[in-house]
């Protein structure tokens, strides 16, 4: 008989870097209800309408149970149909391919793409299984679509990641800025925070900068449309209308930040104070900035006057003005936030570097409502593909693959031989599609992403390379996306609370749950996908004589008992696990797994700056924000009595670099990468809807949430509408120079782009607009822009 009791855990929500906690209910093994925490100091009680059906995105009647892999008569072939296939057939398969490419090409020709979807514990099994296992730096999460230049641009301003600031700023601020961040759809529990702020407090005021308008300027004081990547320029005349009004905070300048030009550098986030890193081989670069001088850098933004401003941008000056005197005002505190129209930026990190001078001019930094606050797209974005290192270029705890120094340490701390890791930084997502194209990779696997559908420019730079003949490409999921079934096996994941898992969100709060459900069928965790494969292959299969010559006693051992056997991540007995609660993947292997990989990760970090509670500690709490010290969370990092690494009488100490400053630095205005044209006379930019997450693949399978918005929809002004021919409803296509889509038009809906510009959603697996955008990347952050390239409008 069915029970009609059911159990209530927290977990947090399985969508957005906002990191809400939801009580989820469980009966008869089956997740069933779920509803905002009311303990959360994230959500206080609430959900958006994506939290409030997380109890069905589990459940939808297309969920893979089982591995399966492209076979003709009997065999694997790449044009085969996908036949079912036991776990140990797919794991043969994939040894032998990656032996096979390993041995033949070298590590360089295996690579890996995963997100901030992965749970703490996966990122890290990952990056130690290709690091270190594999000894191939080519594993990349699709954080590289989506935050790869916040993280550039904190590295290069306080030479360390992640914001000072976090959600209470939001009480306690006067002023919000929204730079390119559509808060209202994307981050909507903490605009019921900042909605809230503004309501209750006449004096605070809202100020929204986009390419076009959206939800947010509903609450807007000061609403701005700018013509694309002016924002640099409005940037700068905001730095120089500081200056020349005398509101530069003199005291809080001189004492912490410096200032530095050099604009071209493609440094990999290389800092430039530490000399090994300046000498660091194959590294992309060394960073070439040199210091200049306040009167230097007065100088240089100069200018950026207001008339330029309002006459490249399209604002009226007067709205520039009030924004910038909103900055201006010694006695108003400003939250500035942000998101993808910074980050999905050819000059992105330059964008962060930009909003962080203003912050530092002013002095408004580090303190409860002055604060410059990058918010993350991903559930674990920060936790897992930032803290963990899952870069192509990184290692845990900010530290970077080209440094020997850091090296060295992530060496100690695993017990692996001095050479293990390499010290040429992988390739990116961006150039893991290049390489499959190009045949240089020969093995790649994805897990938590979908990459055939987010990835820019699918069909010239994305498909060509998973479909070539001479990869074999794995994709690890929960249901068949548009990524899967380009693959040649697909792995059946498990996913949420079927796992114990841990996430990292937007202000820096690590936050854990407990698995309360079976996975159905075959399904399996990705990680106990990662360690049960290490099982599969040898050092000697894949590592060279000269590395096992140094470690002998690891010479014919599984990369199962290097990595994990090691004597630190198997040393928890399942009897730690708390009591009535699964863990699946520690059964499997016979030890506390997640406890053992956390413990280990967290050793990166303690001492320097990211410090992490026990790891039973959070199971009692909605998270904490590290560094957690003595016990004690940290809400305003660098602030003397909030963050335990700031000495005492020294107010702010931005300790990320060794003279402890933040620096300010000149960067000019540069043009897009595409603009329209004559043949491409509209401007395209893409990005998300509330009630979809990214590409839609659980979202659109919760009916309610999938006939709320269907279909992704193009959203033009109405007069370009009627210019066109076209009216609400038509059918048109959107076409560029890399491919078309066709869908229809939306002149009324909740977007409202200017004339010459049209916006449409990525959610939409049938109408794939990534076949449309362009593929031009930061040259510093490596990330793409998809907020910007040049379309023409046709009626069908
Ligand atoms: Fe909160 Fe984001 Fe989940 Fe919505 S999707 S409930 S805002 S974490």
């Amino acid at each position: 008989a069915e029970s009609t009791k059911l159990d209530w855990n927290k977990a947090p929500c399985r969508f957005c870097g906002t990191g809400c906690s939801v009580m989820v209910a469980t009966r008869d093994g089956r997740v069933v209800a779920t509803h905002g925490d009311v303990k959360a100091e994230v959500n206080r009680g609430l959900n958006c309408v994506k939290g409030y059906f997380l109890s069905k995105v589990m459940y939808g009647i297309d969920r893979l149970t089982q591995p399966l892999l492209r076979m003709k008569d009997g065999a694997y072939h790449k044009q085969g149909e996908f036949q079912p296939v036991s776990w140990d057939q797919a794991f043969d398969i994939m040894a032998e391919k990656f032996k096979a490419a390993i041995r033949e090409h070298g590590p360089e020709s295996v690579g890996m793409f995963g997100s901030g979807q992965w749970t703490v514990w996966e990122g890290y099994a990952a990056n130690k299984l290709m690091k270190a296992g594999l000894r191939s730096n080519n594993i990349d999460p699709n954080a590289r679509h989506c935050m790869a230049s916040a993280v550039m641009g904190f590295m290069r301003t306080f030479g360390m990641d992640e914001p000072m600031g976090c959600y209470d700023d939001i009480e306690a601020t006067d002023a919000f800025v929204l730079w390119g961040s559509n808060m209202a759809e994307m981050h909507p529990i903490l605009w019921t925070r900042v909605t809230d702020r503004r309501l209750s407090f006449p004096h605070v005021k809202v100020a929204v900068l986009s390419t076009f308008e959206h939800r947010s300027f509903e609450l807007a004081d000061i609403p701005m449309v700018f013509s694309p990547q002016t924002d640099l320029i409005i940037l700068n005349y905001i730095a120089n209308h500081i200056i020349q009004s005398g509101a530069v905070n003199q005291a809080f300048v001189s004492r912490h930040t410096r200032f530095a030009k050099g604009a071209d550098d493609i440094g990999y986030g290389l800092r430039p104070t530490d000399p090994l890193e300046r000498k660091a081989k194959n590294a992309a670069s060394a960073n070439t900035w040199t210091d200049i001088s306040f009167e230097q850098f007065a100088e240089f933004v100069k200018p950026y006057s207001l008339e330029r401003a309002a006459r490249e941008s399209g604002v009226p000056a007067e709205r520039l003005k009030a924004l910038a005197e909103l900055y201006a005002d010694p006695k108003r505190k400003v939250v500035s936030f942000w998101t993808m129209g910074f980050n999905q930026h050819t000059r992105g990190v330059w964008a962060n570097n930009l909003i962080y001078n203003i912050h530092l001019l002013t002095g408004k930094i580090s303190e409860p409502g002055n604060s410059p606050f990058s918010l993350t797209g991903q559930p674990s974005a920060c936790g897992t593909a930032r803290e963990v290192g899952t870069f192509s270029h990184r290692l845990p705890a900010d530290m970077l693959v080209a440094n020997p120094k850091h090296r060295a340490i992530a060496e100690r701390l695993w017990k692996l031989p001095e050479g293990t890791i390499q010290e040429k930084p992988g390739f990116h997502a961006v150039e893991q599609s290049r390489k499959l194209k190009d045949g240089v990779l020969k093995v790649y696997w994805t897990q938590v992403s979908n990459n055939m559908q987010a990835g820019p420019n699918l069909m010239q730079e994305v498909l060509p390379g998973w479909r070539n003949p001479d990869a074999f490409v794995i994709v690890s999921d929960v249901y068949p996306t548009v990524s899967a079934q380009a693959a040649d096996l697909i792995l059946p994941s498990a996913m949420w609370v079927e796992k114990e898992g841990a996430y990292g969100n937007a202000e820096r709060r690590t936050q854990f749950w407990h698995q309360l459900v079976k996975a159905p069928g075959d399904a399996r965790s990705d990680l106990w996908q990662l360690v049960e494969f290490s099982k599969r292959l040898d050092t000697d299969e894949v590592w060279p004589d000269e590395l096992l010559a140094k470690a002998p006693q690891l010479k014919g051992k599984s990369l199962y008992e290097v990595l994990f056997r090691n004597g630190q991540v198997d040393r928890f007995p399942l009897s730690d696990m708390a009591e009535g609660y699964a863990n699946d993947e520690a059964k499997a292997f016979g030890f506390y797994l997640q406890k053992g990989l956390f413990e280990e990760y967290a050793a990166f970090g303690r001492g320097h700056g990211h410090d992490l509670a026990p790891f039973d500690r959070y199971h009692a709490e909605r998270g904490l924000r590290w560094p957690v010290v003595d016990g004690r969370e940290t809400r305003w990092r660098y602030r003397e009595g909030q963050d335990p690494y700031v000495e005492q009488g020294s107010g702010v100490q931005f300790y990320g670099y060794p003279d402890k400053k933040a620096i300010i630095f000149a960067l000019p205005y540069e043009p897009p990468a595409e603009a329209p044209d004559k043949e491409f006379p509209f401007w395209l930019s893409t990005g998300r809807v509330l009630e979809h997450w990214h590409t839609g693949s659980m979202t659109q399978r919760v009916d309610e949430l999938h006939r709320a918005v269907p279909d992704a929809l193009v959203y033009m002004h109405p007069d370009d509408a009627r210019e066109l021919k076209a009216r609400r409803g038509s059918e048109i296509k959107v076409v560029s120079r890399r491919g078309e889509i066709r869908a229809r038009v939306e002149t009324r809906g909740r977007n409202k782009p200017p004339r010459g510009m049209v916006f449409v959603p990525f959610f939409d697996a049938n109408k794939l607009i990534n076949k449309v955008t362009l593929d031009a990347t930061d040259p510093i952050s490596k990330q793409t822009d998809f907020k910007k390239c040049a379309v023409r409008i046709e009626l069908v």
